[in-house]
């Protein structure tokens, strides 16, 4: 069927919540994506920080066919082998004890909150609520949409749950006014993504620390996109010399294979007693297989030390255009997260890019975001450059 045919059976046939871009992907190998009629593409969207190690690598991918021969799924009921071996590997390399796993970053925020408020419940004389930052995002479920910090994604969806409130992100003194007798925890992330690639203050996290530790309230992080490796380090916290009591992580743990998780110290995590949280795929073997695999490429072949390297290099160069195009208002980001704000909306660049042959994403209406997978070379990069100089040199 021509790419035309199947864009009409998809707006035919899928529920209309994505505005899509004009193209039906259908096979991906390394940083390469290819549409129905057979054009290439290179990928710097990466599956939205999803696909760390690029499309379809093979060690994830046998790990996956390895497993589904063996075992797919069995419950929660059960010790699993494969999800405790995961789990192991998570909390040996980060501040974690303990490790609950799901399917998606909303529901890794769920849990989390749920965990907040459990621990407030039980540990705190009954506090309950969050404080998250406005222009954050965490997610599309009741909760997550509440502690998002975007009125745009509540819109049409009240009543919403009670007990979330917002303060400017990077802003110590408006968090520490924000506290009250009936604060829980403080739920953020390190590096604001959706929002348009924020990257606070030195300092701020660790006054973030301050304040939660002085307080006796948990801090959570939502590493979702900027956590695996994203930021140069396997976590994003790990640069701010401080640990979280929670953390989220979902996106790229299993290379585009399903998988969420909520991270999570002793002391916290001992508020969660059987039966006050599940689910049914959560942690199940063929996800833990492909999860294990992805963690392991990404902690022996160089992968980290790449997105720092190929990181600076896109981050420098970009800066460069700043200096040269007038268009460009800021270029930030931290490893292979990478804003470049500018002074009119993307959407056009985003679109021209696409005719070319490069998948790029945006975060809010004037912030181009580049998330590549964490294996680009220099070489891929210059070739976007390439064409990002002859879209802003053409305006
Ligand atoms: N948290 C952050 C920081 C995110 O960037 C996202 C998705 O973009 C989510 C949560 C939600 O993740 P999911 O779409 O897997 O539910």
């Amino acid at each position: 069927m021509a790419m035309k045919e199947w864009m009409e059976a998809g707006d035919k046939h899928v529920m209309g919540t994505y505005k899509r871009f004009p193209v039906v992907l259908t096979r991906g190998a390394g940083m390469s994506v290819w549409d129905t009629d057979g054009r290439e593409y290179l990928d710097f969207a990466g599956g939205l920080a999803v696909c760390g190690l690029g499309h379809s690598h093979p060690r994830v991918a046998e790990a996956i066919t390895a497993q589904a021969q063996t075992l797919l799924h069995v419950s929660n009921l059960y010790h699993i082998e494969a999800q405790i071996r995961y789990a192991r590997v998570l909390t040996e390399n980060s501040f974690a004890d303990k490790v609950f796993f799901c399917n998606s970053g909303a529901e890794a925020n769920e849990a989390a909150i749920k965990l907040a408020r459990k621990y407030g419940h039980t540990r705190l004389g009954g506090k309950y609520e969050l404080i998250t930052m406005l222009n954050s995002f965490h997610g599309r479920t009741l909760a997550t949409i509440t502690a998002t910090g975007q009125e745009k994604f509540r819109k049409g969806f009240a009543p919403l749950p009670e007990g979330f409130k917002y303060v400017p992100f990077n802003d110590i003194e408006a968090l520490a006014d924000a506290v009250t007798d009936k604060t829980c925890g403080v739920l953020l992330e390190p590096i604001q993504a959706e929002g348009g690639v924020f990257v606070p203050d030195e300092g701020y996290l660790r006054a973030v620390r301050e304040l939660c530790d002085r307080k006796g309230i948990l801090l959570i992080f939502d590493e979702v996109q900027v956590g695996m490796g994203r930021t140069g380090t396997l976590f994003a916290y790990e640069q701010s010399g401080i640990a979280p009591d929670i953390m989220t992580l979902a996106k790229s743990m299993a290379n585009g294979f399903p998988v969420g998780a909520m991270l999570a110290t002793d002391k916290a995590a001992s508020a969660f007693e059987p039966g006050d949280h599940a689910c049914t795929f959560g942690g199940n073997p063929l996800a833990m297989a492909a999860a294990l695999a992805t963690m392991d490429v990404m902690l022996s072949d160089g992968v980290l030390a790449n997105c720092r390297k190929v990181g600076a290099y896109f981050m420098a160069e970009l800066a460069k255009r700043k200096a040269k195009y007038g268009i460009i208002r800021d270029v930030r980001g931290k490893g292979l997260i990478i804003g470049v704000e500018m002074e009119e909306e993307v959407a056009g660049t985003v679109n021209k890019c696409l005719d070319k042959g490069f998948l790029v994403a945006s975060a809010g209406p004037r912030v181009l975001r580049f998330l590549p997978p964490l294996i680009v070379s220099e070489a891929q990069v210059d070739r976007l450059l390439f064409v990002l100089d002859s879209i802003l040199g053409g305006k």
